[in-house]
């Protein structure tokens, strides 16, 4: 600063300010508390009223040194003097001049500075209007933001054109720091005063909008939040007007359905408890949601006990009849059990499984159990079960969780004791899910299941008055302790005698009846049912039968419609049966036509039922090898091994070298739709097809047979013998070849069906070839071998003959 700018020289009090700058021109009261200050006031006020106001560098510092004072100050008047009643002052004062310190007086009494007041310099340049006019817009849009200062200002400021006295207008209003207002205190320059002031103003404004955004931000929330909660009122004000959804009067709703529903005390609380729970919650929440879909789940579930039985087992003899044709022992089994559960209530009998083939009638013997006992009917698919959860629920804390199949079923039937047919037990998987067979074991037990526990529901479930029924395709899938409960009543599947009477008195009825035709419309000749059963099914049940037989209605119907048919009635024939349902599905004949080398035919046991299983060989000249093809699993794999060794074994009876194979290859096929097939009963199948390649001698074309085929030549029981039996006779054979310790099996089979088979029951392999090529196969081999009888060829499988599975 220039000395030369100093115009004079005052002795002045000073009060050093701790939190405010005073700019000329400004007129602001201020607080005085320290002695000091206060004598220097009184000192001002009874000389001339001038005072030195100075900042002190230290804010803290109570009685500052003469270097702790900014030497730049103002000197202002002093207006006004009011005294507190507590010795401090407070004076109005009114800033004069700028003034800079020049020496403090040794005053001990109050400070004492000689102060050179500080001229601004004059002569504004047309570039300071512009600066002047910039900084006018800024604190005008200042002035709108902050709302901090009064809007006069404006005006004031408008009218001055002192440059100098401009800008420390601005300053006196900026929010900035005490360093800063010094700064500009100390700024003599009224052009660089305002650059400053300008520059200030602008981060200001910035600081200001961004203030502003945010404060914007909230409010819309707010707003929002507000918006949402009028809303909700407003709905709820309008659905009490029109006298329905009042959150109130569901709550109330809820808890009457509660109090209804015959629970347990347990439930009832917990219900009530979840209840209170919902009160409290926002009724729209995606919680509150999840809470009224739970006390749902318990208000719709039956809890009360379920009606007692009717049970006649006279009339419930007649209802089976009334829906079954046949299956005489199945019922009379039903009836048993249902007149033990008559006698004694508490007895937990067996549970019933019905095993066989698809459309056999396991669910519809459900359904008829249900009708004799007075009962709801409802059934569980178990087939592809892999996750415990869903016979057990999910827990609650999953997102769209429910209750497991079981509940589910039972909240369906409405009853807390209908029979309840868990479909396709032996299709469950399980995995790392969890044991769903576990579960199940559960439900099915009389010693636990009065208190299942679903996940989801929380709360114990009496299960223990549910009549359960399992059905099954095959049994040995079935896990063995889920078997152990139960008792299989198997149902192998029909003649086709049984499906022509099955059609006439159940399915072509019933078939008539819903497309809305009437007996006299339409009538299927015996010929019809049968052509379409031989040549458009080939399964063990009816099922397909069922759909075929609706399809010619349906198209029947169709025409009767369309007045195409003038005639009164429609006679289905097996002509017309080719008419509606186009070209054969199915040959009929699946026996071969005629005595065949390297073909036999064996007989498996597969899901749908029983099958013919042609089987073929065909050797070609090679260097050994032996390929099966088919789709055949690992144990007939090795049956057909076994089967091969055996061959191996009687080769010199067959006129074979015992090396035969060497410059020979092999190839076993087992054609049919890459079904897959497995087990050891095609054994004798195998060898005896492979013989007859071999040996060059064909094989009966209508002669079957199943058996396992030990490397000994010994015939081993399998199962499923009826089944197959049936898929034999659907086949037109008449020759079938059982294993001896089977024998028994027979008896099940329909008397209709062992007439028309002549059945051979053999021990020994020797039995089925003199059966199969009759006085064909010498008994004994050649002189030589004689030595050694029985004797077997090496089993070496990898080096004698590699055997390549394609
Ligand atoms: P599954 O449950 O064994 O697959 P369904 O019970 O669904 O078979 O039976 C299929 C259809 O065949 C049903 O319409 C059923 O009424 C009928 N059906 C099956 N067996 C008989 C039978 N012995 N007498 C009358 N109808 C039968």
């Amino acid at each position: 600063m220039e000395d030369k700018s100093y115009t004079d020289l005052k002795i002045l009090p000073l009060i050093p300010l701790r939190d405010i700058v005073v700019f000329p021109h400004m007129v602001i009261p201020l607080f005085v508390g320290r002695e000091k200050s206060v004598r220097a006031v009184e000192a001002a006020y009874n000389l001339d009223k001038k005072i030195m106001l100075a900042v002190q560098k230290e804010a803290r510092s109570n009685d500052p040194f003469p270097d702790e004072i900014f030497k730049i100050g103002t000197i202002a008047e002093i207006v006004q003097i009011v005294k507190l009643s507590d010795g401090t002052i407070k004076i109005l004062v009114e800033g004069k001049k700028r003034a800079k310190v020049t020496a403090f007086l040794d005053n001990p009494d109050f400070l004492e500075a000689a102060c050179a007041e500080i001229e601004d310099i004059r002569g504004g340049s047309p570039e300071t209007v512009a600066l002047m006019r910039a900084a006018l817009s800024a604190f005008e849009k200042f002035l709108k933001l902050s709302q901090r200062v009064p809007p006069e200002t404006l005006l004031a400021l408008a009218d001055i054109n002192d440059p100098g006295h401009f800008a420390d207008l601005i300053a006196s209003h900026l929010s900035v720091k005490i360093e800063d207002k010094q700064l500009l205190l100390e700024t003599p320059d009224p052009r660089q005063r305002i650059e400053k002031v300008f520059a200030m103003l602008n981060s200001e404004l910035e600081i200001l909008d961004l203030e502003k955004k945010v404060r914007g931000r909230v409010k819309d929330q707010m707003e929002q939040n507000q918006k949402e909660y009028y809303l909700n009122e407003q709905l709820r004000a309008i659905q009490k007007e029109l006298g329905k959804g009042d959150e109130k009067t569901e709550i109330e709703e809820l808890r009457e359905k509660i109090q209804n529903a015959g629970m347990p005390v347990d439930v009832n609380k917990k219900a009530l408890k979840e209840l209170r729970r919902l009160e409290m919650m926002q009724p729209m929440s995606s919680e509150a949601t999840v809470v009224r879909n739970y006390i749902d789940w318990l208000v719709d579930l039956p809890w009360k006990p379920g009606a007692a039985d009717r049970l006649n087992i006279k009339r419930a003899g007649e209802i089976l009849d009334e829906d079954h044709y046949g299956l005489e022992k199945i019922k009379e089994r039903i009836l048993e059990y249902l007149a033990v559960r008559k006698l004694s209530r508490k007895m937990k009998g067996p549970i019933l499984c019905f095993a066989g083939p698809p459309g056999v009638g396991k669910t519809s013997l459900g359904k008829s159990i249900a009708r004799a006992l007075g009962r709801k009917f409802a059934r569980v698919s178990l087939g592809g079960i892999r996750d415990e959860a869903e016979i057990r629920g999910h827990r609650r804390t999953y997102i769209g969780s429910m209750p497991g199949k079981i509940i589910q079923s039972i909240k369906k039937a409405g009853t807390r004791n209908p029979v309840l047919m868990l479909d396709e037990i032996d299709k469950m998987g399980n995995d790392f899910r969890g044991d769903p067979a576990s579960a199940l074991l559960e439900v099915l037990d009389p010693e636990q299941n009065h208190a299942f526990n679903d996940h989801y529901l929380e709360v114990d479930y009496d299960l223990s008055e549910v009549v359960f029924i399992t059905t099954a395709n095959i049994l040995y899938t079935i896990p063995k302790p889920l078997l152990d409960r139960m008792e299989v009543l198997r149902l192998p599947g029909y003649t086709d005698f049984e499906k022509v009477k099955i059609s006439e008195k159940f399915l072509i009825p019933r078939k008539i009846e819903e497309h809305g035709l009437s007996k006299n419309k339409i009538t299927f000749e015996r010929s019809s049912i049968e052509k379409i059963i031989r040549s458009y099914t080939r399964e063990a049940g009816v099922r397909n039968l069922e759909r075929e037989i609706a399809a010619i209605c349906r198209k029947t119907a169709k025409s009767v419609v369309e007045k195409k048919k003038r005639m009164e009635r429609t006679v289905i024939t097996g002509k017309s049966v080719q008419k509606l349902l186009g070209p054969s599905k199915f040959n009929p004949d699946r026996r071969e036509e005629k005595d065949e080398t390297g073909a036999a035919t064996g007989l498996a046991w597969t899901e749908v039922g029983g099958e013919l299983l042609a089987t073929e060989v065909v050797v070609t000249d090679g260097k050994g090898e032996l390929t099966l093809t088919g789709k055949l699993g690992d144990v007939m794999k090795e049956s057909a091994r076994a089967a091969f060794t055996y061959v191996r074994s009687i080769a010199p009876r067959l006129g074979l070298s015992r090396n035969f194979y060497k410059n020979k290859d092999i190839h076993i096929h087992v054609p049919e739709g890459a079904i897959p097939k497995d087990g050891p009963s095609a054994g004798i199948t195998l060898a005896t097809a492979l013989i007859s390649a071999l040996a060059k001698i064909p094989v009966k074309h209508d002669l079957a047979m199943t058996g396992e085929i030990t490397l000994r030549g010994k015939v081993l029981p399998v199962g499923g013998i009826k089944e197959k039996v049936l898929a034999a006779h659907r086949g037109r054979i008449s020759e079938v070849i059982i294993p001896k310790d089977n024998e028994n099996d027979l008896r099940e089979i329909p008397a209709n069906v062992r007439k028309r088979i002549k059945f051979h029951a053999v021990s020994k392999m020797d039995e089925v070839l003199d059966l199969a090529f009759p006085g064909k196969i010498k008994d004994s081999p050649p002189k030589e071998d004689l030595k050694n009888p029985g004797k077997l060829p090496e089993y070496d499988r990898n080096q004698n003959f590699p055997l390549s599975i394609n």
